[in-house]
């Protein structure tokens, strides 16, 4: 019987938590993989064991438990039966033999587990009886460092799971364990990597755009929505609320200086966002900024903007430089989206010189002149939203 055993690292130090993080990680892995065939998930000794049908195509499960957040690493494996009150180790060697006829090496070793203590084997033991088997049936020899294959087994109590394939789980939290959170997303190249940094550990991200209509076109949306839908497979379904943004931010143009415009479009977007975010019952919204990058990202400016906000506003690639973003941009698949052209509504009405140190006293005064609550009931009203799901 095929099998996927999917471990956990950071979930099994949760203490009385466990259970509730185990739980939302199968729940998130039935959804997952809910189009493939799958026969059963189920925790089990601090791993999942996910049954899949003789159809699924493992390279497509191999696929989306990649992108499962909580999951360190997996197994693609072969189920036999072990029974801790009677142990024999002979379907472990026999499955063992069979699945390395299957592959092309010449030296290899074991790694065994014990995931229920009772066995009257060590692991070293397990290692040694299945390694000369393979030898015997194959004539490959072993080799402790470095080998071309490594056979993974792992004894449960009623059941042994024999593996050549072992891969790599984003890491991180499951989807949800964290509540929920607002995400303000420009279609840039780091707001996706904020939100993705947030889910990763373990909230499930609701997103945000404001865009330039009715004085740009559609692409900054288009971009969006194209970036909602990478991000989706880590966290199923999605909500991307649409708030047109030009018109407020013409408004602001007719009623403030220049240099105080970038400013305060990031606090007006900040209000609307709130009061998105609050309906969506979000305990935080995130945003993307990293300290010094752009004007608008000075210690005295992000303070300003920060002060807009009653809900608490994360940053999290604050300290990181625009090297290492982009690299991650790359690695979660955002950054060749991000960097096609659009009419970003930030360029909308942008001033040559913005002011990089704005003063709190002085912007509310500014703001006095500007009737905040109808502006931010305006982007309300105008809100559009759409949903996303994966597997579709
Ligand atoms: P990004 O690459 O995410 O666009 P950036 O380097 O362009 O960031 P800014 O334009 O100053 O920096 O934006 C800082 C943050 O403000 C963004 O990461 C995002 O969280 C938020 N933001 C900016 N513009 C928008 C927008 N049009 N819609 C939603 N959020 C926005
Ligand atoms: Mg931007």
């Amino acid at each position: 019987m095929r099998v996927a055993i999917v471990h956990y690292h950071e979930l099994a130090l949760k203490g009385r938590n466990r259970p509730f993080f185990e739980q939302r990680l199968v729940e998130h892995l039935r959804g997952a993989l809910k189009d493939l065939g799958l026969r059963q998930v189920q925790a089990l000794h601090g791993r999942i064991r996910v049954e899949l049908a003789a159809e699924t195509d493992w390279d497509v499960v191999r696929g989306r438990l990649a992108q499962a957040f909580g999951c360190t690493h997996f197994f693609l494996a072969h189920a036999v039966p072990m029974d801790v009150a009677q142990p024999d180790l002979e379907p472990v060697r026999t499955a063992a033999a069979v699945l390395t006829g299957r592959q092309a090496f010449t030296t290899f070793r074991v790694s065994a587990k014990r995931a229920d203590k009772r066995f009257p084997w060590t692991s070293m033991d397990i290692e040694r009886a299945v390694g000369e088997h393979v030898c015997a049936t194959t004539g490959k020899k072993v080799k402790l460092k470095a080998p071309d294959l490594t056979i993974y087994i792992e004894l449960a109590s009623k059941e042994a799971y024999v593996a050549v394939e072992r891969h790599a789980g984003p890491g991180g939290l499951p989807i949800g364990v964290s509540g929920k959170v607002a995400c303000l997303f420009s279609g840039g190249i780091d707001s996706p990597v904020a939100s993705y940094r947030m889910m990763k550990r373990g909230c499930r991200a609701m997103f945000v755009h404001f865009h330039g209509r009715p004085f740009v076109s559609r692409a900054s949306e288009e971009k969006a929505r194209d970036l909602v839908k990478i991000l989706t497979p880590y966290q199923l379904v999605s909500r991307l609320y649409l708030v047109p943004f030009g018109e407020i931010q013409r408004q602001i143009v007719l009623g403030a200086p220049a240099a105080f415009r970038v400013v305060l479009y990031r606090r007006m977007m900040i209000r609307i966002a709130e009061e998105l975010a609050r309906r969506e019952h979000c305990w935080a919204m995130v945003t993307g900024d990293s300290l010094g990058q752009v004007a608008s990202q000075t210690p005295q400016n992000l303070s300003v903007v920060e002060e807009a906000a009653t809900l608490p506003l994360l940053r999290p690639l604050i300290g990181m430089d625009k090297i290492e973003i982009t690299g991650e941009a790359q690695a979660i698949g955002t950054f060749e989206t991000s960097i096609e052209p659009d009419q970003d509504c930030c360029r909308l009405f942008v001033p040559p010189h913005p002011s990089t140190k704005t003063d709190l006293d002085h912007i509310r005064r500014i703001e006095r002149h500007l009737d905040i609550g109808a502006l931010t009931k305006q982007g309300l009203e105008a809100a559009e939203s759409v949903d996303f799901a994966f597997p579709r």
